[in-house]
């Protein structure tokens, strides 16, 4: 009897050792990123759902990997936050990404906004309010020019803790958005008693939201709900303009997604906020 087993095992094992080895290889190129200047910002723009205009941006990280090319944050953000190398990462794109707010506040965009992602070790650490209050001072932009996105699920684990953070950053005068709203396990009434400022309707509501109606009848509780909390709402994903149009007949304040347009280089973001 030919017996291989033995051989599909081996195999395994050599794959699973490679594959770490490829992980090991790309952690310690990560540690490395941010000073050789190889993460770069894209900016996505915020539409108004009243005008059609951009009124905002929300900046993406990515990765120039110098072997493997352009890498999305879902390749490498993860392993930050495992490492610890988010601290620095997130930094990095706080910085940049309060220094160009404040340059469009200068040529005359003055209710930009700017919204950066705050990962769940971010926001789980008390080190987020200094390196946000950093920011803030060295780029001089107004606090209410800056919207954190920071995911129901980092809310949700601890939300004793994740109050008594939000509370900080409000006194810090930012703006909050709770993203990927909808994907978690979190009871709404606790959208009361977080203190928030948007809501952004995750992507996989928006997804369908034309064909199923259980998607559309949970994007517009959202959005009635958020309504009577006064805070606003952002839906993600938008990739249509019939979504765009149930979306905005459904009272949402704010659209994002590729029917506007992808994440773009900075050179090509264009605001319509007429500058005064
Ligand atoms: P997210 O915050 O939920 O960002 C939305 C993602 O959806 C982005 O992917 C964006 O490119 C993509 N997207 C935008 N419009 C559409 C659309 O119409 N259709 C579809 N299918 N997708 C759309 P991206 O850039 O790959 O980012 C993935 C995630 O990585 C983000 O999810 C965010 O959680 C994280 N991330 C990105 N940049 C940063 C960062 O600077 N810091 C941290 N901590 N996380 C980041
Ligand atoms: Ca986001
Ligand atoms: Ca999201
Ligand atoms: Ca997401």
């Amino acid at each position: 009897i030919k017996r291989d087993g033995g051989n599909g095992v081996r195999f395994y094992e050599r794959t699973m050792n490679a594959a770490s080895a490829e992980r090991l290889a790309l952690e310690s190129d990560l540690r490395h990123a941010v000073e050789r200047g190889e993460l770069f910002l894209e900016y996505q723009p915020v539409i108004s759902a009243r005008h059609l205009g951009a009124v905002g941006a929300e900046v993406l990280v990515r990765w120039q990997h110098p072997r493997l090319g352009r890498l999305s944050p879902d390749r490498f953000i993860p392993m930050a936050d495992e490492t610890g190398l988010i601290v620095d990462i997130g930094a990095w794109v706080l910085g940049e990404a309060t220094r160009q707010a404040r340059r469009w506040l200068e040529v005359g965009h003055e209710r930009v906004r700017v919204s950066v992602n705050v990962s769940a070790v971010q926001f789980a650490q008390p080190r987020l309010l200094e390196v946000v209050a950093d920011a803030l001072r060295d780029s001089a932009l107004p606090p209410a020019s800056l919207v954190l996105e920071i995911t129901e699920s980092s809310l949700m684990t601890d939300v004793e803790s994740a109050v008594g953070m939000l509370r900080a950053l409000k006194n810090m005068g930012v703006q909050v958005a709770v993203d990927d709203f909808g994907t978690g396990y979190s009871s709404l009434s606790y959208l009361k008693r977080l203190p928030i400022d948007i809501v952004k309707i995750d992507k996989s509501f928006v997804r369908d939201l034309c064909e199923d109606e259980g998607d559309a009848a949970i994007v517009r509780a959202i959005i009635a709900l958020a309504g009577n909390l006064r805070l606003s709402t952002i839906a993600e994903g938008v990739e249509t303009a019939e979504q765009a149009e149930v979306l905005r007949a459904a009272g949402c304040d704010f659209l994002q997604g590729f029917h506007f347009s992808r994440p773009v280089p900075l050179e090509r973001l264009v605001f319509s906020t007429p500058p005064c």
